[in-house]
């Protein structure tokens, strides 16, 4: 049986005995409490039938916690140093693997091909890289790879913008984005004593269940998104001021008012204060206008 990797004594031992240097520019923050590793790793809910795919296993801390679970795991990581480090700490698993590369510019749908033929399910589960985390979330969501869930830890400030509901300032085009692809929660707050070294902000682990629909239905996604992108350009400004400034002239813009209220939106409210189902019903609206 392997000893835990998640304890400062065993990670400054492996990091000392390798003669590693962490790199602040790749977001190298290593957990070290066992306690937040269980958590992460409950939250996926996996076992046996389940396939994982880790981005960035550091030193393996957690990748050795998912592989004594999951029937296989995959782990992206970019830094070429670590990958002897991994071969020691992963060899009594023989399901876990290691790919050297930057997840952004890994093509993430052959490889599922490749590695999960077998699984049942797929789950990202990760410590993320925190210079990178809003990148690596959207990549997942958008290249619609076939994922269960996705439970990773990310800066707290960025778990809360991703789960806010309409009307708070922490609601704007990411948490759209977001609920749009997937429900998430909030597992739970972490704070930043629980890392080597530790970074300077708090963090959370999130689980955003991925659904099997999109939130709302929308004839042309990226125009939507780009409608909710526009209405949070200038937060302060009205949804009439911000989308007149993106979709019309001076001599086109008399229509929006008629549009927005077709919509069932006034057109002084903000865009902070739109559901979902709102941005859908306006974005269907100023498409049909705009043809
Ligand atoms: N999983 C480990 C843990 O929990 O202790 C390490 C997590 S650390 C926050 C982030 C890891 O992501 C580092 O190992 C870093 O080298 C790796 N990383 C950074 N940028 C990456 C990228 N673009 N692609 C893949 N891995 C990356």
């Amino acid at each position: 049986v392997q000893e835990d990797i998640a304890s400062p004594k065993r990670t400054n031992e492996l990091l000392k005995r390798h003669g590693l240097v962490l790199k602040k520019s790749l977001g190298q923050n290593f957990l070290v409490d066992p306690n937040i590793l269980h958590k992460i790793v409950s939250a996926a809910e996996l076992d046996k039938s389940k396939g994982v795919l880790e981005i960035g296993p550091g030193i393996g801390a957690l990748t050795q916690q998912l592989s004594k679970i999951a029937g296989k795991v995959i782990a992206i990581e970019i830094d070429q140093r670590l990958l002897p480090l991994l071969q020691e700490t992963l060899s009594a698993y023989p399901h876990a693997s290691v790919i050297h590369g930057d997840v952004l510019k890994v093509d993430l749908k052959p490889l599922f091909d490749d590695q999960f033929q077998g699984s049942d399910q797929v789950s990202v589960v990760a410590n993320l890289p925190y210079y990178i985390t809003t990148p690596i979330i959207m990549k997942l969501l958008e290249e619609k790879l076939p994922l269960e869930n996705i439970v990773v830890m990310i800066q707290k400030e960025v778990a809360d913008r991703m789960s806010a509901k309409p009307g708070g300032k922490e609601y704007g085009s990411l948490s759209i984005a977001v609920q749009y692809y997937c429900e998430p929660e909030i597992v739970t707050i972490v704070p930043r004593t629980v890392f080597i070294p530790q970074p300077n902000v708090d963090s959370a682990v999130i689980r955003l269940k991925v659904r099997k629909q999109p939130a709302v239905e929308v004839e042309d996604e990226d125009f939507f998104f780009d409608v909710v992108q526009a209405s949070f350009v200038q937060r302060r400004k009205t949804i009439y001021n911000n989308l007149a400034a993106r979709y019309f002239s001076k001599e086109t813009k008399g229509q929006l008012e008629a549009i927005l209220l077709g919509a069932g939106i006034e057109p002084s409210r903000r865009g902070e204060t739109l559901s979902m189902q709102e941005y859908a019903q306006l974005s269907r609206a100023l498409s049909a206008a705009l043809e």
